[in-house]
């Protein structure tokens, strides 16, 4: 049975249950009497920035009707229109905790719309991580193991490390290496204005354009830590035709986010040509026939935490645009990080501040 969106169904445990619950020091290093992360599971061990009190406005839908698919892979569906035409990809959960692309692709599952064209592709990524979302902790349930989002090199899939995220990657590889497009759903930690991510390359940049929506365009190169799967393969290669974008749609639990990933996927299937902007218009929301003036933010650093010990010196939520060359914004170990040019602009601070992982990447508006 499908729960009705918005119902909450999810309380399976795993590894993050109650019985793997302890007590951890909370190490905050800005505004410690707000912390509410008091009781973290034995696996989300991390240095702790206090939550900010964002009210879990959305409910993760029953996906249980879709695990069967028709790929082989659990939770993986294609539909083929018997026309010629691009394989087109769509994933959410790529992080368990981020529900937004859920509730989009169980909108286009209900909808039973059809491909006008090649081959459109569903996906649920990090199973086993949104099957732990408590909305008592809805912070934990980002992943199992590791982050899926950081393992998309050949040398990593290939290779002979296991964890939860590694096994699902391995099952998803083959779908993602056949996807001419892929349109990956997420969220952030901090309610912000969405962000479609479009790497590096001129042509994601190209169909950023086309999908319209949402108005900034960040382009980066991704993390340290290791590629994300919008990255992995043709889709960060300059030579080969693949284009792959990723929308951060808002905070991971307000219903706005819900509305920002339903609409941009509308758009990024009609801009693909998948959809027909009639099939689309009925599942449409609030920016659905948008068309904002676009900003492009081109990214020239992802900061990576190279210490124990990192803070920033301001509750930054992201997209503050610091005017002064050399401004505070943080310390790695003591090590000051400051602004390398005027009108520098904070994208997505992050709250995981972990040895390795990206703190903020810093940036400035191409136009
Ligand atoms: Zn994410």
């Amino acid at each position: 049975m499908h729960a009705a969106p918005g119902e909450f169904t999810h309380r399976s445990p795993n590894r993050a249950s109650s019985s793997a619950l302890r007590r951890v020091p909370c190490r905050v290093t800005r505004r410690p009497i707000a912390c509410k992360m008091e009781f973290l599971p034995f696996a989300t061990r991390e240095r702790c920035v206090p939550e900010p009190n964002y009210a879990v406005e959305l409910s993760p839908p029953d996906i249980e009707p879709y695990r069967t698919g028709n790929t082989g892979i659990d939770y993986v569906t294609s539909l083929e229109s018997g026309q010629p035409g691009p394989h087109v990809l769509v994933t959410a959960l790529t992080h368990g905790n981020e529900i937004c692309g859920a509730i989009a692709l169980d909108r286009l599952f209900r909808a039973e719309l059809q491909p006008r064209r090649g081959k459109l592709t569903l996906a649920f990524d990090n199973i086993a991580a949104y099957h732990s979302f408590d909305r008592r902790m809805p912070t934990a349930s980002r992943f199992v193991d590791e982050d899926f989002n950081r393992l998309w090199s050949p040398t990593t899939l290939d290779g002979v490390r296991q964890s939860v995220e590694l096994a699902r990657a391995r099952a998803l590889r083959a779908i993602v290496d056949s996807a001419n497009f892929l349109l990956d759903i997420h969220s952030m930690q901090y309610a912000t204005a969405p962000l479609m991510l479009a790497g590096t390359l001129d042509r994601s940049l190209a169909l950023a354009r086309r999908v319209g929506i949402p108005e900034l365009i960040m382009c980066d190169a991704g993390h340290a830590a290791g590629p994300r799967m919008r990255d992995y393969g043709g889709f960060g290669d300059p030579a080969a035709t693949k284009t792959a974008l990723l929308i951060e749609a808002g905070q991971h639990w307000e219903r706005r986010a819900a509305e920002v990933a339903t609409d941009v996927m509308l758009r990024f299937l009609m801009a693909v040509g998948t959809l027909s902007r009639d099939d689309a218009a009925p599942l449409g929301g609030p920016d659905f026939a948008a068309h904002p003036a676009q900003r492009v933010i081109q990214v020239t650093e992802a900061v990576t935490i190279t210490g124990d010990t990192f803070e920033f010196v301001q509750d930054f939520r992201g997209l503050e645009v610091l005017p002064h060359k050399g401004t505070l914004i943080g310390r790695d170990n003591g090590r000051e990080l400051r602004t390398p040019y005027d009108d520098c602009v904070l994208i997505m601070p992050s709250r995981r501040l972990v040895k390795g992982q990206t703190a903020v990447r810093l940036g400035r508006y191409a136009e």
